[in-house]
């Protein structure tokens, strides 16, 4: 069955853009990894491999209602699929069950009743914010500790105090900035509060959309009253509305998702030294997901095959791991990491993640591991991660660049574990720049993913010459850690958590 209903409302891309914040700074080892020959297995991992299993997904997808979501049918038989190879290749294969709670939305509403009468439009003007609750709210708007000029600069919502006389049964008006959505939202729960809009902030943040609507997450649990956002302009006109008032109908259906993660251990290797190596293998259910993550699964798969393939009986332990409920807020790897003891928290040398690596219009991001480049560094071991990636891509003449650790794909567990993580990405619906299009090719002011979290993220939305390329950095860098982890060997496991404001729990920010 599949859990979503048709007219569910869920938008992927709102939440856009990288930001450089937080602060973690620990010294990294000057060492670099040492080089580990890995032409034989690069030649063994093809793009027309990697293709059959692409054209496996989408066939899945075509046969179970177009997508492969956490949850349906789609999903299970893409495990399956992939699961049926790696035994047959002589991987130990397991899954680790999980269930979780999902809101999705049924009809929505907001209207302003007075002083005029005015309907807004869903997803333009408004947009539930995940894990709201549902209600049917009509009453006066109090605008809570706002600011309206100049930087913007604001803690609105933020304090306690910020809602000393607040009325109960009003909605509250927040201003996005300075903490999480979801303390604003306790806040003014707490207060009294029937109904909550947070409006975007209305500053400039470079590459950064503070002006308008945008997706949002409180994190669990599901809260007890509506809480949406709203573009900075319209917040700004009610903030200075007087006798303001809103209706404000959220209906959600509170799911239960069960699904499982898939793993495919190598049968040799130091367990004490494991490398986990993934991506997640569900989609969005707004499409077939064959860009976010078929690519990123089925590099990781074949190259799990070339391995067994060629006889590799790696130094350490490999974990290949295919994720689910990612999007849905990187539900599966985050129950991996909450479900290791301490010492397998140390025994995990460290993640490699691989979220969309076959975007047609391409940049060869590799994760900033030693935060040099935009301020936001992994735990200790990352630097020397993001250096194998960097020197696979000089090594075979082609460009890359460092993109942050912001919090939107699988590695968020680990890091917040300490464990030391690294990986590609090719662009989602960020905007490539001049600059950008000049060193990578493709096109100027165009998504990097065209068909992101979209119907069209088919077996068409693919560039097989970037795929190949990837590949082979999966292949490369997979083996590279297989075969030696001593340069990596994170000092700070177990030690790490909480040290990263994240921007972003999934596709969704968090602030
Ligand atoms: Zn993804």
């Amino acid at each position: 069955m599949n859990t979503r209903t048709r007219n569910t409302t869920r938008i992927g891309a709102i939440a856009a853009s990288l930001a450089v914040c937080g602060a973690f700074a620990i010294a990294t080892p000057a060492q670099a990894a040492p080089v580990v020959d890995t032409r034989e297995l690069r030649d063994a991992v093809t793009v027309e491999g990697v293709m059959t299993h692409l054209d496996a997904l989408q066939a899945i997808a075509d046969a179970n209602g177009d997508n492969r979501a956490a949850g349906t049918p789609g999903h299970v038989a893409s495990l399956d699929y992939m699961q049926g190879l790696l035994d047959a290749a002589g991987y130990d294969t397991w899954t680790q069950e999980f269930t979780y709670e999902r809101t999705d939305f049924g009809a929505s509403a907001l209207q302003q009743t007075a002083p005029n009468a005015v309907d807004y439009v869903l997803g333009v003007d408004f947009f539930p914010m995940d894990f709201s609750g549902e209600g049917d709210v009509t009453a006066s708007v109090t605008v809570v500790d706002v600011n309206l000029s100049g930087d913007h600069a604001t803690t609105s919502g933020c304090e306690a105090a910020d809602f000393v006389g607040f009325p109960a049964g009003d909605i509250a008006l927040i201003q996005r900035g300075t903490c999480n959505f979801s303390v604003k939202a306790d806040n003014a729960i707490a207060a009294g509060a029937a109904g909550v809009i947070i409006f975007n902030q209305g500053n400039v943040v470079p590459g950064d959309d503070r002006l308008g609507l945008f997706g949002g997450t409180l994190d669990p649990p599901v809260r007890p009253i509506p809480v949406v956002s709203a573009p900075y302009a319209l917040g700004a006109e009610w903030a200075t509305t007087d006798g303001l008032e809103l209706r404000l109908n959220l209906e959600a259906e509170v799911v239960q998702v069960t699904t499982e993660n898939l793993f495919a251990d190598t049968p040799t290797g130091r367990t004490d030294r494991t490398v986990v190596v993934g991506g997640h293998l569900d989609s969005v259910a707004e499409g077939p997901g064959i860009n976010d993550n078929g690519s990123g699964t089925a590099a990781i798969l074949e190259t799990a095959l070339a391995m067994a393939e060629l006889g590799i009986e790696p130094q350490n332990r490999v974990r290949f791991a295919f994720w689910s409920g990612e999007e849905d807020g990187l539900i599966g790897s985050s129950y991996y990491v909450s479900q290791l003891t301490p010492r397998e928290i140390k025994d995990t040398a460290l993640n490699l993640n691989f979220d969309m690596v076959g975007s047609t219009n391409a940049v060869n991001f590799v994760y900033d591991g030693d935060g040099d480049a935009l301020g936001v560094s992994g735990p200790n071991g990352s630097g020397v991660i993001e250096d194998v990636f960097t020197d696979f891509f000089g090594s075979v003449g082609e460009p890359s660049e460092p993109t942050d650790f912001d919090g939107r794909s699988d590695y968020f567990g680990f890091i917040e574990a300490g464990i030391p993580a690294g990986g590609l990405f090719t662009g989602a619906e960020g905007i490539k720049s001049a600059e950008q299009a000049a060193i990578f090719g493709g096109t100027a002011g165009e998504p990097y993913d065209p068909c992101y979290h979209a119907a069209c993220d088919d077996i068409t939305n693919v560039d097989e010459d970037t795929l190949d390329l990837m590949a082979d950095a999966i292949a490369h860098a997979t083996l590279t850690f297989a075969e030696t982890t001593s340069a990596v060997n994170g000092t700070g496991k177990g030690k790490a958590v909480g040290q990263i404001d994240w921007e972003f729990k999934g596709n969704r920010s968090l602030r």
